[in-house]
């Protein structure tokens, strides 16, 4: 590693939101180093990064039940909920910094203002709302948040959901104004224009086949370059595998301990898009509700507006399905070839214990459309199915490992970082909550594989994340600094005109 000083070689495979998001933060840091990306399609962020490919949830907690569980002693446990936004509130300081010294454009392109929502019916969600309300609204990081199970003001914020609505039993909802969309596809197209700009060459159409540590400890990477049919080997000193769902299948190459046992669950997802403009502007905000009994947390359903390019959408979903390819744009044999001796038996231990979600999935694969329209009906009770098409989302593939609380073959759900041979390698697995905490995950990356350079680079990283090293929720008046200069950099400040009818 002694050659990490200067002209230090950095390969990240994968022009997904990760990628932008470490070469984005290593340009700023070690501005010398030789960066190179490798992207096997022929564009940035065509994978999960994809605008239509996830739910663009800037997730902060702030709607999401599933990350607010009840206590045994019924009192809510908010852990969770507290590092998720906090690793939220890292993302938007580093993408305002970026803004503010004109490395990004036009933030609204990628982040908008959207109120987040959660809601329930049936007495005992009811009085679980409430009583995280009551928990969530004393705490600084969730200042702001309004309550009510008053019928006329849930008219008023979701006039769509409480229309004919059947007024048999309670419901209730919270509201946080201070939610946003986020357009991760043009976040990663925009930071990978910068890359570019600054001496990052990316190479597109180039798939990494092979990855192997040579005796220097450094790294040679096999590429297949499709556009001339030929195979290249370049040289790294560190390499980051930001493959999506392709990570895996490169962290077994690579040969490293700490990949060993480590298995793959995809599941592929599917939304509900809106073809009727009439219905699309009578709903203006995120709504998440609670998830089905056996389903996975990522089946939360939710009611979106989206915003996607210039114009305004409305989705509904996500449906799991299943498909044995990794990414979208994978092979059928990518879930068969990813066992391997050394993870099969946690895969099996994964298989046996899983069967109630390969039950949901296989629910799930078998609904037909009418079957679909009654899921959107609880959230929209007179929706008509000729104004819904089906779309297919991004594919994810969840985690399966040996785990102590879990035992054997535990399926995991959130995104894990896998470094090895001295910090030389790093791969992302996982997905939820994803693309909204890429820079808390990627500046992780940083602090397990550059140790060495951590006191030289913390003051840059704290210029670039003011609340880097803190716990926000120990400092009220950091939080709402915090909240003021990025509303004002990424352009939220301003109230959104509810388009109602
Ligand atoms: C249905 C769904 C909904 C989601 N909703 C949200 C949400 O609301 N909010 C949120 O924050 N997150 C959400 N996520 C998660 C989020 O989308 C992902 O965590 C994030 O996009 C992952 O980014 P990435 O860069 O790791 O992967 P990707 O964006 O998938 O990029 C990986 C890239 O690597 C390339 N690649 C793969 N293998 C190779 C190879 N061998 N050689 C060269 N290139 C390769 C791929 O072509 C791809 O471009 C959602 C995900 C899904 C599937």
């Amino acid at each position: 590693m002694s050659s990490r000083e200067t002209n230090t070689n950095v390969i990240l495979i994968g022009a997904g939101i990760m990628s932008a998001t470490l070469g984005s933060l290593l340009k700023e840091l070690a501005p010398d180093w030789n960066v190179t990306v490798f992207e096997k399609l022929g564009k940035t962020g065509e994978e999960s990064s994809n605008e239509w490919n996830n739910a663009g949830t800037g997730h902060a907690a702030l709607c999401e039940l599933n990350y607010t569980k009840e206590k045994s002693d019924g009192s809510i446990d908010l852990s969770k909920a507290i590092n998720i936004n906090e690793q939220f509130q890292e993302s938007r300081q580093f993408w305002s910094y970026l803004v503010n010294h004109g490395k990004l454009s036009n933030p609204q392109e990628f982040i908008r203002p959207l109120p987040h929502m959660s809601l329930v019916w049936g007495e005992d969600n009811v009085n679980f709302l409430k009583k995280r309300f009551d928990a969530m609204s004393q705490n600084p990081l969730f200042q702001g948040m309004e309550y009510s199970e008053d019928p006329e003001k849930l008219k008023e914020w979701i006039p769509l959901i409480m229309k004919d609505r059947d007024s048999h039993g309670p419901v209730a909802a919270t509201k946080m104004d201070t939610g946003t969309d986020v357009n991760f596809g043009s976040l990663s197209r925009k930071m990978f224009e910068h890359l570019e700009s600054n001496d990052v060459e990316v190479k597109y159409h180039h798939s990494v086949k092979d990855l192997k540590r040579t005796r220097d400890g450094n790294w040679e990477v096999k590429v297949f370059d499709a556009k001339n049919d030929k195979l290249e080997v370049r040289k790294a000193d560190f390499v980051f595998v930001g493959g999506g769902g392709g990570s895996l299948h490169l962290l077994q190459k690579s040969g490293i301990p700490e990949g060993r046992g480590i298995g793959g669950f995809p599941v592929s997802g599917q939304f509900m898009v809106c073809n009727n403009p009439d219905v699309i502007k009578k709903h203006e905000a995120k709504v998440y509700g609670k998830a089905p009994v056996g389903a996975p947390p990522m089946s939360v359903p939710h009611l979106d507006t989206r915003y996607i390019g210039e114009e305004k959408s409305l989705l509904f979903g996500p449906f799991a399905g299943f498909s044995p390819k990794f990414l979208k744009t994978g092979s059928m044999l990518d879930l068969i070839t990813s066992v391997k001796p050394n993870n099969v038996l946690t895969m099996l231990a994964a298989g046996a214990k899983e069967m109630p979600l390969t039950k949901y999935l296989i629910q799930q694969v078998l609904m037909s459309k009418e079957q679909r329209m009654e899921a959107l009906r609880e959230f929209i009770p007179n929706a008509k199915s000729e104004d819904w098409d089906l779309v297919v989302a991004g594919q994810r593939v969840q985690v399966i490992k040996d785990t102590e609380e879990g035992g054997k073959g535990t399926l995991q759900f959130g995104t894990e970082v896998v470094s090895g041979a001295n910090g030389s390698i790093a791969a992302l697995l996982g997905a939820s909550p994803g693309a909204s905490t890429a820079v808390h995950v990627m500046m992780d990356v940083l602090e397990k594989c550059f140790p060495q350079h951590m006191p030289e680079w913390e003051p840059k990283l704290k210029e670039m994340v003011p609340s880097y090293g803190q716990a926000l929720v120990e400092n009220p008046e950091l939080i709402e600094e915090i909240h003021q200069t990025t509303s004002r950099a990424l352009g939220l400040v301003e109230e959104k005109e509810l388009v109602l009818s």
